[in-house]
């Protein structure tokens, strides 16, 4: 078994209760333990499992309600990410790559240096971040896979959107957003036609078809979906319109009876999905089914998305760990997003249970130890962030992953 059996009962009505007392130590906590830890590999500074994430993480702490408690968390993400781009990489491709490459590490440098009232370190890290927006114009511009959200375009419009959100639409940014989505979905057409599939849009990572998350088509119609290309009136869509909502109709047509999703396209049509990940598999594929409800204004996709709650209050208890990749946390997320989506205290009530088994003996004893046991995406740093998120559930979102707010 991939996940621990849900011990809690369901919700029974009422306000959810959470426990903020206990939330607040459990983020104490895991903040000790990335800050007690001095023993970082000179290269590990991606945002995915490097010092580059703790400082993002720092940043929330500092954005958020819990600030007051650690009034200090600017400066510990400033020292994260003067690490992370001490030992940044050289290579021309990573320029592009946004959880997996610099993108990343100027995007979020570029928000501490906004937060610290340091504009002129601001424009520098927001000239660095651009530079990879230049690489992202090659179709091909590196040998895994150019379009998805590790080291993708995907990741780089991410990237764009949250740094829109969060320094008020800094000069500069917004025109490129339309040329990278028209490249991503030239590439799409391209790999769709030349192997005859039935998406319209299709992209590769690593040789294989994903769906998911990372890697895959989900978050690249997400990203698409939130960029202006879904503006104004969609009463008559154009055919680039049509195209990718098309995909993301038959995407949906993917999910499986128990809610979840397969890896990869050739697993269409099987009766079970065994990952039940932010990843791979359904809880990943919220994002895109929650904007584009908030899009189309079809309960089809909310039924989707509901399908995948059910899912993961049976399933989502993961035994890789507290991260938001692969574990507990980032299939609370799920709960959280569909809070925001339908304002239901179920979804609350069940975010808290997702958040108290952190400290289940059950988990505590038998949960496996992550690769990076501190980083933002497999360990506690993206605990302390779905936690944090959970103290202010009305402005909730999966990191680099917001579907409720305007990106541009
Ligand atoms: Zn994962």
């Amino acid at each position: 078994m991939r996940y621990f059996e849900n011990p809690y009962d369901d919700y029974k009505g009422g306000e959810a209760a959470i426990d903020k007392d206990k939330i607040f130590q459990l983020i104490e906590k895991y903040v000790n333990q990335i800050l007690h830890n001095k023993n970082y590999k000179d290269g590990d500074v991606w945002l995915y499992i490097g010092t580059s994430g703790l400082a993002y993480m720092f940043l929330k702490l500092h954005q958020s309600e819990a600030s007051k408690v650690f009034p200090d968390s600017l400066q510990h993400a400033r020292v994260y990410i003067e690490h992370a781009k001490k030992y940044i990489s050289r290579k021309e491709q990573d320029k592009a790559s946004f959880l997996c490459g610099n993108a990343g590490i100027y995007a979020v440098s570029s928000i501490i240096n906004y937060e610290m009232k340091n504009f002129c370190g601001f424009n520098d890290d927001k000239k660095q971040f651009l530079a990879g927006s230049q690489i992202c114009k090659r179709i091909v511009y590196n040998s895994y896979g150019s379009d998805e959200i590790l080291f993708g375009r995907a990741g780089y419009l991410s990237g764009i959107y949250w740094i829109n959100q969060n320094a008020q639409n800094p000069e500069g940014i917004n025109d490129i957003i339309t040329e990278i989505c028209n490249i991503m979905i030239e590439s799409g057409y391209d790999y769709s036609n030349r192997n005859e599939l039935s998406f319209p849009l299709m992209y590769e990572c690593y040789g294989d078809r994903y769906l998911g998350a990372a890697h895959g088509i989900c978050a690249i119609l997400h990203m698409l979906l939130e960029s202006p290309l879904f503006d104004g009136s969609l009463e008559q869509l154009d055919n680039t319109q049509k195209s990718i909502k098309t995909c993301v109709d038959m995407y949906l047509e993917t999910q499986s009876q128990d809610g979840n999703f397969p890896c990869v396209i050739e697993d269409a049509g099987k009766d079970e999905h065994t990952l039940v990940h932010w990843c791979h598999g359904g809880p990943g594929s919220i994002y895109l089914f929650g904007k584009a409800y908030l899009i189309f204004k079809d309960e089809k996709y909310l039924d989707a998305a509901i399908k995948i709650g059910e899912l993961v209050w049976e399933k989502g208890l993961l035994k890789k760990g507290p991260g938001i990749c692969h574990g507990v946390a980032g299939n609370g997320y799920v709960f959280l997003i569909l809070y925001r989506l339908t304002n239901d205290q179920k979804y609350l009530y069940r975010a808290n249970c997702f958040a108290d088994f952190l400290t289940n003996e059950i988990f505590v004893k038998h949960a496996r130890n992550p690769d990076h046991p501190l980083s933002l995406y497999e360990g506690v740093a993206g605990a302390v962030c779905y936690l944090l998120d959970l103290l202010e559930p009305q402005k909730a979102s999966f990191p680099f992953m917001d579907i409720f707010e305007r990106k541009y």
